[in-house]
C-alpha cells in the first residue's frame, strides 16, 4: 500500500506517461520504499521534491538515417532522457537494442538517477539509445548508424552538461565510432564527454569489467553480512554479454563454480564451471550464439528455449535484461537453495520475483545498488580524463571495491535506520533518494 500522498502522485505519473508500463514499474518500487522518508522530511513533500524527481528534465527524440550495405535507407528512432541533474552532469548509457521506446530509455534514466547518487560520485542521471538492432549488422553498418546517431546527439551532449556510455547493444566499437563523430564535428578532443573509451583513446582501466565485478563485489560484501563467501558456491548467471562475463571472471576469482550462463536463445549448462575462455571467444570475438559453446565443450549442454532460473544455484546474478525473473522463477529459485541475488542487470526481478525474494529472507541486491560500479568507474574515467591522468588497473579495481563496498554498507545502515534491516531495496532507495532530494532543495526551484 502506497502513502496517500504518493499513491496521487503515482496516479498522475500513469496518467501523464501512458503505456510506459517500465517505467510505471521503476517509479513504482521507488514511491513504494520512500514513505518513511515523507514522514521524517516534510520539506520534501512541500517543495513537490518528488514530483519533480518523476518529470523529465528534458526529452530529446530524433530520427537516426543510414545506409545498409545493400545500399537501402534505414531509418531507426533514437532518444536521450536527461532526467535529473542535481549532482552533476546527467549520465548514463545507450542502449541500442529493437524493444527501445520511450518508456525503457525512461526507467533506465529514473534508476539511473539513484543509482549515480548511491555512487556518492558528482553524477546525475540520465539515459539514452535507439531501437536499432546492431545483431547481424556489419561493422560497416553499426558505424554508419553510430554516426548518424552522434550527428544529432552532439548538439546536446558535452563533459559538463550530459555524458553518455554503453549498455545493452553499445560496447567498445560503438562507443569508438560515437566518439570518433563527435570529435570530428566539434573539432574538440573531449575526452569526458562520453565514458566506456578504449584504452588507447583516453579510456579508463577496469571500465569493461566494472559492471560485472562489481556486482560480485557487491554480493561478495552481502554473503559477508551473513557469514560466509563465494567460496565453492554455485552460481548461476543470466546473459553472455559484458556484464554476464567480468561478473563470470570475478566468481571464479574468489573461488565459486559459475555452471550456467544464457542468451536469448537458451542456456549452457556446465557443471564442471563456465569456461571464460572460450565463452569470451564465442561472445566478444566470433559474436556467435550459445549452442557454439556447448559443441565445442563435451560435457557442456545447450538447453534452447527455456530459463536459466531452473538450474539450481545458492547465488543468482542475473545479468541479460528487465524482468527476466518471474515470481514463478523465484519461487522455484528459493526452493533450489538459493542464498543471495546480486542484479546486474537493471530492474531483472518481476515485482512479483521480488516480494518472493524477500518474503524467503534472500540475501537480494536490486540493480541500481548491485551493478552501479559500471556507472561509478565511468565517473572514474571522467576524473582521469579532468586531469588527463590514467590510472593502474590495481588501483581502479581497488577503487571500485571500496565504492561497492560503502553503497553495501550505507545500503544496509539506511535499511537499519528506518526499521527494515537487511532489506537493500528500501536502503538502496531511501539512500539514493536522499541525496538527490537535498541537492534539489538546496539548488531552489528549478
Ligand atoms: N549502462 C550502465 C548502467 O546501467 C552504465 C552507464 C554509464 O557508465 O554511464 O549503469
Amino acid at each position: 500500500m502506497l502513502h496517500e500522498k504518493l499513491s496521487s502522485i503515482y496516479d498522475n505519473v500513469l496518467r501523464r506517461n501512458p503505456g510506459e508500463i517500465e517505467f510505471h514499474q521503476a517509479v513504482r518500487e521507488v514511491l513504494d520504499s520512500i514513505g518513511p522518508v515523507l514522514g521524517k522530511h516534510p520539506e520534501y513533500a512541500e517543495s513537490k521534491i518528488i514530483e519533480r524527481i518523476c518529470e523529465p528534465e528534458r526529452q530529446i527524440i530524433f530520427r537516426v538515417p543510414w545506409m545498409d550495405d545493400q545500399g537501402q535507407v534505414q531509418i531507426n528512432r533514437g532518444f536521450r532522457v536527461e532526467f535529473n541533474s542535481a549532482l552533476g552532469p546527467y549520465k548514463g548509457g545507450l542502449r541500442f537494442h529493437p524493444s527501445v521506446y520511450l518508456g525503457i530509455v525512461k526507467f533506465l534514466g529514473f534508476e539511473q538517477i539513484f543509482k549515480n547518487s548511491l555512487t556518492g560520485l558528482p553524477i546525475g542521471g540520465g539515459k539514452g539509445g535507439s531501437d536499432f538492432d546492431p545483431k547481424g549488422r556489419s561493422d560497416r553498418e553499426v558505424m554508419r548508424f553510430c554516426q548518424s546517431f552522434m550527428t544529432e546527439l552532439y548538439r546536446h551532449i558535452g563533459e559538463y552538461t550530459d555524458v553518455p556510455a554503453g549498455d545493452t547493444g553499445v560496447g567498445g566499437r560503438e562507443i569508438g565510432y560515437l566518439f570518433g563523430q563527435y570529435k570530428r564535428i566539434t573539432n574538440r578532443y573531449e575526452s569526458g564527454v562520453i565514458t566506456g573509451k578504449g584504452l588507447v583513446y583516453g579510456g579508463a582501466q577496469v571500465r569493461t569489467e566494472a559492471t560485472g565485478y562489481g556486482c560480485v563485489f557487491f554480493v561478495d560484501e552481502m554473503l559477508k553480512a551473513r557469514g560466509t563467501s563465494f567460496d565453492g558456491k554455485r552460481v548461476v548467471v543470466s546473459g553472455s554479454g559484458n556484464v554476464a562475463v567480468y561478473a563470470i571472471e570475478k566468481v571464479e576469482q574468489l573461488g565459486g563454480l559459475v555452471v550456467a550462463c544464457s542468451d536469448s536463445s537458451g542456456y549452457v549448462l556446465d557443471e564442471k564451471g563456465i569456461d571464460l575462455a572460450l565463452l569470451k571467444q564465442i561472445k566478444q570475438v566470433e559474436r556467435g550464439r550459445l549452442d557454439t559453446y556447448a559443441q565445442r565443450r563435451d560435457h557442456a549442454t545447450f538447453v534452447p528455449g527455456r530459463s536459466v532460473w531452473e538450474v539450481p544455484g545458492e547465488v543468482a546474478l542475473p545479468s541479460a535484461t528487465q524482468n527476466e525473473i518471474t515470481g514463478d522463477d523465484a519461487a522455484t529459485m528459493v526452493a533450489n537453495g538459493l542464498v543471495a541475488v546480486g542484479e546486474g542487470a537493471n530492474m531483472p526481478t518481476t515485482p512479483e520475483g521480488i516480494k518472493v525474494f524477500q518474503e524467503a529472507g534472500i540475501a537480494y541486491g536490486p540493480g541500481k545498488a548491485a551493478n552501479a560500479g559500471g556507472v561509478a568507474t565511468s565517473a572514474l574515467e571522467m576524473q582521469q580524463n579532468a586531469s588527463r591522468d590514467s590510472w593502474t588497473f590495481e588501483f581502479s579495481e581497488q577503487r571500485l571495491q571500496e565504492i561497492m563496498r560503502d553503497i553495501h554498507d550505507r545500503c544496509l545502515s539506511t535499511a537499519d535506520e528506518y526499521g527494515m534491516p537487511g532489506n537493500y531495496v528500501a536502503g538502496a532507495n531511501i539512500d539514493g533518494f536522499r541525496r538527490v532530494a537535498d541537492a534539489m532543495l538546496a539548488l531552489g526551484l528549478i
